[in-house]
Order: C-alpha cells, then structure tokens, then sequence
C-alpha cells in the first residue's frame, strides 16, 4: 500500500496539507526530500527535488509497478505522470504533452530521460522490430544532442544549452513510430567565450581527449564527473546506430577542428593593411573545409560589398576582422547543430503512416527547455530565456485553470474562481508590437549608421518609462541594484533581473559576413556545402534583410506554446535544493523562493477549491465495488451511476463528493485514499 499520508513520510499529495501556507508547504517539501521521497504531487502536477545521487526508484521492477495504474494508487513518480499522458493518449485519443520546468540544475534533463526511457520500456509488447527500431533511435538520439548541445558550467555539470521538444509519434496499438526534435536557442556564445569554470560544449573536450590519448600514449585523462573518452565512444556509436555517414561524421570532426583553429586566429597591422599573425592556421582550415587557403585567408580579411553596381573588396580592420572570426566560429557551430537535428529527424520522422489504414497517430510531447537564469551579468540570452520562462508561466496558467473551468462546466459543477498573478503584463511588455522591448530592439537595429547599444536603451527609456515592470538606471538613479548606466531591470514573475545592454544590438543582428557563407557552400565538402544552401547566392542577389535574433526566437516560442496549448498538458515542475549538488542540504531560502514564483502554493489552492479526482462512473464502480454490500458482486440499480451513489453514501463520503453527468467528482485525495485502504483489506 503507498504511504500517502505518514507521520515519517509527510503528505504524497500537497493538496493533503492540513491548511494552504508557505510554511506547510515548504514543511513538507523538506521533510520528504529528507527522506528520500524526492517527488510529491499536486494533484497531477509532480513536483520534484534534485536528489542529487543516484536513486533506486528507475529500475525494471518499479516500471512494472507503475504500469497502468491510475495516479493515486502508488507513491508519487514521475513514471506515474509518464503513464497518465500515456493512457490519455491511448484510450482517449490525445494528443498530450509532459511539459518540464525549473532553473538550471533542477533536474529536467534527467526527468525527460526517465520519461522517455518509462514509454520505451511499457510498448511494443509484440516486439515488432521496426517500433524497436525506433524506440532505439529516440532513446540514441539524446546521446548525441548532449554531446553538442550540453556542457559543463557552474550550475550543472551537464547544462543543456539549448531548449529541446521532442514529440514521440504512436500508432493506434500505442507503440512509438516515429518522433520529431525541435530545437531552441543553442548558447552559441560559448563557442567562443566561457565564464571561470565552466566548459564549451562537451563535443570538443571528447575530440580533443581521443586525439590525445591516440596520439600521446602516457597522457591519462584528469578525474573528473567527465569521462569524454568513454562519452566520444558513446557519441559516435550513436551517430552510426542514427545512420550518420562516416563521410558525415568526419565533417563534423572538421568542423570541431576548425572552430578550435579559428580561436588561435590572430589579426595584427602592417601600415594600412590588416593582416593574419599565424597564416599556418590560415592552411589547416583551408585543408579542414576543403576550400583553398588564399579563400579562407581573404574572407577572413575582406568584405566584398556591391556599391552600385559595382562590387570592390573592402579590408576589415582588425577588430572587424577579430568580430567577423568569431561570427564564423559561432555560426559554424550552430549551423552544424541544426543539421544534426535535421539529420535526426529525418531517420526518425514517422514515414508511410496512412491514418486511414491505422487509425489516428497520436503524439506525446516532452518538453525540456532552459529555466529561468538570474546571472551576475546577464545579457540577451537570459533575456530571451528568462521571456521563455515567461510565456511557459502563461501558459500554465491558462490551461491549469481552462482545464479544470472547462471540465466543471462540461459535467455541469458549479465552480469558484481562484487569483493567480498573472503575468500577461510581463509577457506583453517584452513581445507587444511596436511597444514590447523586442520591437524596441528591432527598430534600433534597423536604424541607419551607427547604432549602439546606447541608442536602444533610450528607446526602451522612452517608450517604457511608466511600466510598472520595466526600469533602468537612468529612470531610477537611486536604486542601488542598478549599478551601471547601461543597466535596465525588468521585474519577472520569478523576481528582479538586471540585465546589461551591452551586446543587445550585435547578438540581435547576428551578423555574418555574406563571404563566409560563400566560402563554405563553395567548398567541395558536399556535407557542408549543404549546411550552408545561402552562400549559393552572389553578392548582388543578396537583398533580403535576414530576421533578427530575437524576431526568430519570438516566433519560436509563439509556436512551441501554440503546439502545446492544442495538447493535454502534464507538468513536472523541478526544485534544485541547494547550490552546492549535496544530496543532504535543503537549502530552505533558496527552496522557498522557487516554490513561490512556480506557483505551487496557488496551485494547491486551484486544486482544494476543486476537485482532486473525477473518474467515469464505470471505471470508478470498477474499481470499488466490492466495498460495499450495494454493488457487490453485481448491482441492480437503474445505471452506474445510481450505483455509485448508493457506494458512496455507503462509505460515508456524500460530503466531498460531486456527481457529473459522466463522472464522479471526488474533492479530497484523502477520500480516495479511503477507498483504496478498504479495498486493500478486501483483495
Ligand atoms: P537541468 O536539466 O534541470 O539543468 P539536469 O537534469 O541536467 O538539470 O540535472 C543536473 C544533475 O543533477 C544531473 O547531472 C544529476 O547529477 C543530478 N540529478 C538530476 N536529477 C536526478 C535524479 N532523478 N536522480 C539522481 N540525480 C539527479
Ligand atoms: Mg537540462
């Protein structure tokens, strides 16, 4: 029997609490991370914390436990919200979605793998080897994404850098076909600049440590949470197990190698002409991207510009030259993580599925996407994750009361309406047209001549003065979180951020010179020729502006949160209990903190004010029988639901019960628990 409510345990469900408070709450949080209980509901909602060790709660013999079972009936666990979307799904036609949340280090990466790894181990009963196939390649493709979407920094050991959504794609019996990777935002920054102590991606550390053990037979790789030896092993199996040509494979190698070449790159001056310090480079990149060195040499050092009609080649000074180096490195790095996405996607895309053979195909989504980061200095990425973070609040908000309103209404149960703070406001205020800081930031770029990020802070100053979320230095000279001119602060539903303006107008525009990318499609590598289709086009037929950083992330994220919202949501929402990866402190402070601005206090309150369960009448009647002389073996009642009814008013739990036109409403999981306990003691 699950220890729903003990004295040693604390409470499985939050909606249990004696009364709503803070300070219950954050009792219960504590005492069950202290006891190894690292996860606990809120109705459907899990709410987990960091163990940070390894757990005995993933192997085969739990899965079985948790393996078509309804919520309640076992202690709380991520498998248990993986088989409630799974079972939406498969009996009611869902599509559904497992949206995961928390800051960095929280544990979201780990909880979409045991997730993924749950769906994998309860389908396919018929071993049919092409849904093994597939469950192989989902499960392979995560290994791959780590290795170049992940690294190290001093929040998390294994950060992902990027937002992933994965969509798991079934058939009418319910076993995976196919699934489909959209990526978000990869923190291409880090290709070129890491703070103290942390890592670029962890691609570069595995070719770089096999590189060196083949070559120097003595060297022993440092002791460290990393082993990039056995991980480069890991990652490459998993790119042939994909169908990753060896062609394929080599270029990425290359492209490894070229950004690590790129970073030695200097430029120095000789009278008017800029030039390279270490042409020996200039060579080895010519050799790596299969193009000649004079090319590599010369868009490194020129831009061809058309004036008129009239095309010259006009030299880069060296910081020009310095800034157009690391735009290459950059974009080469992320273009190639796109491509291998791609090149995911198109093994494991579902392929000759006619729905009107086999029925609806069916999807679940998982998403694993950045938490919201408060830095010492934080720029346009935590700008854009944190307004990430922001719509995903939305979002929650709107389908965990909709759903709840909608079914009440449905049913026909009178409902009573429960305040959230809304953060719609934040929202606008960074994604409004013409008003929002996006737009702000946009029409700044636009700007002819030289536009700094200066020049985009006053427009912010103008245009945003008197939102109750929006600050800056200049507006609010006395405040001492402001420090520096160039400082705004926006006031997020999860707490103040200052960011820096400063990188705001380059990261936005993400400029690469047009030369490089006719450098690297005219290669006769033909896998990056095709990672670089727009270097095809000529100087003069170069016209369009390209969208803008954060144009591009806007319509993203607008996307992503339309695809969710037309799905049956389910949420982990993820604690990181302390700084520090201990699996004994609870960090009381920093726990309460996250517990508030994720909502769930409110959550509890939107759960009590209504009801904890509701079943079909059938199912519940099912379930329950036996417990009461009325319906069991078999009742003689009008319908099912007179009999359920009668079981109810049997037991003693008319009080905390509604009855629906399909099903029954049960407002506390206490009653349930009840219900279980006596059942428990028939069987
Ligand atoms: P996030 O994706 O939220 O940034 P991760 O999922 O990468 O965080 O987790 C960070 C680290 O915490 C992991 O590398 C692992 O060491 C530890 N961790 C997270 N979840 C668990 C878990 N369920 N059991 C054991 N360790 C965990
Ligand atoms: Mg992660």
């Amino acid at each position: 029997m699950a220890e729903h409510e003990s004295q040693e345990f604390g409470k499985a469900d939050f909606v249990l609490l004696d009364s709503v408070s803070l300070e219950e709450f954050m009792a219960n949080l504590k005492l069950r991370f202290e006891k190894g209980r690292i996860y606990t509901y809120i109705g459907e909602v899990v709410v987990s914390v960091n163990p940070y060790r390894a757990m005995n709660i993933y192997g085969r013999d739990t899965i079985e436990q948790y393996k078509g079972r309804e919520l309640y009936e076992r202690p709380p666990h991520l498998f248990a919200i993986a088989d409630a979307a799974y079972k939406a799904m498969k009996r009611r036609n869902k599509d559904t979605c497992i949206v995961i949340s928390g800051e960095s280090g929280a544990g979201k990466t780990e909880a979409s793998k045991y997730i993924m790894q749950y769906i994998a181990a309860i389908t396919n009963p018929g071993q049919r080897a092409e849904v093994e196939r597939v469950k192989n390649m989902l499960l392979k493709s995560n290994c791959v994404l780590e290795a170049f979407g992940n690294a190290k920094t001093n929040r998390n050991d294994n950060s992902s850098r990027f937002g992933k959504y994965m969509d798991i794609n079934f058939d009418f019996k319910g076993d995976p076909i196919g699934g489909h990777i959209n990526n978000y935002l990869l923190e291409k920054s880090r290709v070129i600049f890491q703070q103290e102590g942390e890592r670029s991606f962890h691609s570069f550390y595995q070719v770089l440590i096999v590189l060196l053990i083949h070559s120097v037979p003595s060297f022993s790789p440092p002791q460290s949470s990393i082993n990039d030896g056995a991980d480069f092993k890991a990652v490459a199996d998993a790119m042939k197990v994909i169908g990753f040509t060896p062609d394929e494979i080599q270029t990425v190698y290359k492209v490894l190698a070229t950004i690590l070449h790129l970073g030695n790159l200097t430029f120095g001056v000789d009278g008017d002409t800029t030039l390279i310090e270490n042409s020996k480079v200039v060579a080895v990149i010519g050799v790596l991207l299969a193009t000649k060195e004079e090319n590599v040499g010369k868009a490194l050092l020129y831009r061809t510009v058309a004036t008129g009609r009239d095309v010259i080649d006009k030299q880069h000074t060296t910081q020009e030259a310095s800034y157009g180096r690391d735009a290459l490195a950059k974009a080469m790095y992320e273009r190639m993580f796109c491509w291998i996405v791609g090149r995911i996607n198109d093994v494991i895309e579902v392929k000759n599925y006619d729905a009107k053979v086999h029925g609806k195909n069916t999807v679940i989504g998982v998403l694993d996407i950045y938490g919201f980061e408060i830095f010492q200095n934080n720029s346009f990425e935590q700008f854009c994750i944190n307004y990430c973070n922001e719509k995903l609040q939305q979002l929650f908000i709107q389908l965990v009361l909709r759903q709840e309103q909608e079914e009440y209404q449905r049913e026909g149960i009178p409902w009573k309406h429960i305040d959230y703070f809304n953060n719609q406001i934040i929202v606008d205020l960074v994604e409004l047209q013409h008003k929002g800081i996006f737009s702000v930031l946009d029409e700044a770029c636009m700007t002819v001549g030289k536009v700094t990020d200066e020049v985009f802070l006053q427009g912010l100053n103008s245009k945003l003065a008197k939102h109750a979320h929006y600050t800056s230095r200049k507006l609010s000279p006395t405040d001492k979180s402001l420090e520096f001119d160039r400082d705004f602060r926006i006031r997020h539903y999860a707490g103040d951020v200052v960011y820096s303006v400063v990188g705001f107008i380059d990261k936005n525009k993400d400029t690469l010179f047009q030369d490089f990318k006719r450098l690297l499609y005219n290669s006769s590598n033909p896998v990056l020729k095709m990672m670089w289709p727009e270097g095809k086009l000529s100087i003069t037929e170069v016209t369009k502006r390209p969208l803008t950083a954060a144009t591009l992330f806007k319509n993203s994220m607008i996307a992503l949160v339309e695809n969710l919202a037309c799905k049956e949501p389910y949420y982990v929402r993820c604690i990181k209990p302390n700084d520090v990866k201990s699996p004994l402190l609870f960090e009381y402070e920093r726990c309460r903190h996250q517990v508030e601005y994720l909502g769930l206090l409110e959550n509890v309150r939107v759960r009590r004010a209504g009801f904890a369960n509701r079943q079909e009448y059938p199912r519940f009647l099912q379930r329950y029988k036996m417990i009461s002389e009325f319906t069991w073996p078999n009742h003689d009642l009008p319908s099912d639901k007179e009999a359920v009814k009668r079981l109810v008013q049997g037991c003693g739990f008319e009080h905390d019960v509604a009855y629906g036109k399909t099903k029954v409403f049960v407002r506390t999981p206490r009653t349930l628990f009840c219900l279980e306990e006596q059942r428990d003691e028939m069987v």
